[in-house]
């Protein structure tokens, strides 16, 4: 039977963002961890000490753990999950093409540690997954193994950019479990955290953290709505947040308005959730009209930018901020993966800078004549017509740019409502905000 013990063996299957920060804290607590993956590069790559993402603090991190011997990263099943007294999936589901979550890759991980697991092992599931994902797990391990496990869900609510500090401070821990030896474990695992310990039902956790998400996302596309009718009546939306936000009941943090939420989690995590409301027949659930408010902010707020600058054709652009957020070189659904190919495609040439993501941005971008980067801000701002800043990176929020050449005209696009309108229009560009 697992009990803790100030040792365990973990294995983290996928070793993503996810997957490599919370091998890294576990490691860090003093357990033996082996993460698990099917990328041999990435498993290379994480065994030399080279995390492949950018993600502040980590590699210090990675790095003091394999030389503690705590920590080491495989592509074998046999070697990780063998003698493993827990067994976290961390893996990636992608979501399928009516946005409901695809749950192969976890179902495939679970499968394929199934002929390895020790007896009593915990599979506790780590990745984002609808109610009801841990029985069908349970009957696809138990498909392959006659050993005894129990199973749990242990959502992840770290923040790319952050991923450390969240982990080793998280808000919550989430067990989501009904096996007792399994609650104890993860509860005693969880412990040196020092934070709220909140079990409950599998259902409950996996609710929770769609929940999260998806309130998040809410938040963004009301502020959104709020900037739009702003924009309308000479309202500044940043004074509405001020007032709004002294209201406890309404808080002040959290109020971004933009160009919508992006990322690798609420796009696909209020998708899921809009489909799986469809699947219990709740169709008219709010989420459905989140997604599309979404889909529609950017090619919306373009054509809006657009009627102020003339036309995109002939223009040369450059497009600050290429991540979907600060401090990550994570593109997946970045503004910039809609913005820049809207841009190519109405003929402007297009100059873009990001601190980290320059070396990720083919893979998400289109190869183009058109498209060039530079690795400084004021490489990239050089003669353009358009100054677009979409991510409040330190870098591109505190630079000093420069006094507009006269008889230029340069607009300056505040997708993130960072800068002071006053001073930029002072230094000679024509400012746009967003609801200001
Ligand atoms: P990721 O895409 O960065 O990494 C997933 C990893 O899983 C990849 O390295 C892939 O090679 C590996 N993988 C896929 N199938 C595998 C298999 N059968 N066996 C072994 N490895 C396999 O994903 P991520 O961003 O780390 O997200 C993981 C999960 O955590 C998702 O469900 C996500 O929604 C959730 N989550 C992500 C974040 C975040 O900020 N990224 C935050 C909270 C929760």
């Amino acid at each position: 039977m697992v009990v803790y013990c100030d040792c365990m063996k973990i294995t983290l299957i996928g070793t993503g963002f996810v997957g490599v920060v919370s091998a890294a804290v576990y490691a860090s607590l003093g357990h033996q961890v082996a993460g698990l993956d099917i990328d041999q590069t990435k498993v290379d790559s994480l065994n030399s000490g080279k995390v492949p993402f950018y993600e502040p603090d980590l590699e210090e991190l990675l790095q003091a753990q394999l030389a503690s011997k705590n920590l080491t990263f495989t592509t074998s099943y046999e070697e990780a999950v063998s003698d493993s007294d827990l067994v976290i999936i961390a893996v990636g589901p992608p979501s399928a093409p009516e946005g409901q979550a695809d749950l192969k890759y976890v179902f495939a991980a679970a499968e394929s540690a199934a002929p390895y697991l020790k007896e009593n092992a915990i599979i506790a599931i780590k990745s984002t997954v609808p109610p009801g994902t841990l029985e069908s797990t349970e009957a696809i391990v138990s498909k392959k193994t006659k050993t005894k496990f129990m199973t749990a869900s242990l959502p992840e609510f770290l923040r790319e950019g952050t991923a450390v500090r969240d982990t080793l401070n998280p808000d919550r821990v989430v067990i989501g479990a009904t096996n007792e030896v399994a609650i104890k474990t993860l509860t005693e695992l969880h412990k040196p955290f020092e934070a709220p310990i909140i079990i409950v039902s599998p259902e409950s956790a996996q609710m929770g953290k769609y929940t999260a998400n998806a309130y998040l996302a809410t938040r963004i596309t009301f502020i959104n709505q709020i900037a739009d009718l702003c924009a309308k009546n000479g309202a500044n939306i940043q004074e509405v947040i001020q007032i709004i936000g002294k209201d406890k009941r309404i808080g002040e943090h959290y109020w971004y308005p933009g160009l919508g939420y992006g990322g690798s989690c609420f796009p696909k995590d209020v998708n899921e959730l809009a489909a799986y409301s469809r699947s219990v027949e709740e169709d008219q659930n709010l989420l459905n009209k989140i997604t599309s408010l979404n889909e529609d902010r950017i090619p919306r707020l373009m054509e809006l930018f657009g009627e102020k600058i003339g036309e995109w054709a002939g223009k040369q652009v450059a497009v600050l901020g290429l991540s979907f957020k600060p401090n990550t070189n994570d593109m997946r659904e970045a503004p910039s993966t809609k913005i820049i190919p809207l841009l190519l495609r109405e003929n402007a040439e297009v100059i873009g800078y990001d601190p980290q993501a320059l070396t990720v941005a083919d893979h998400f971008l289109p190869s183009s004549k058109d498209l060039h980067y530079k690795d400084t801000v004021d490489a990239a701002i050089k003669n353009v017509d358009v100054i677009m800043c979409l991510v409040e990176w330190p870098e591109i929020i505190r630079h000093t740019f420069p006094q507009v050449k006269k008889g230029k005209t340069v607009h300056f696009i505040d997708a993130r409502n960072q800068f002071d309108p006053k001073k930029i229009t002072e230094l000679g560009y024509v400012y746009q905000g967003i609801g200001v």
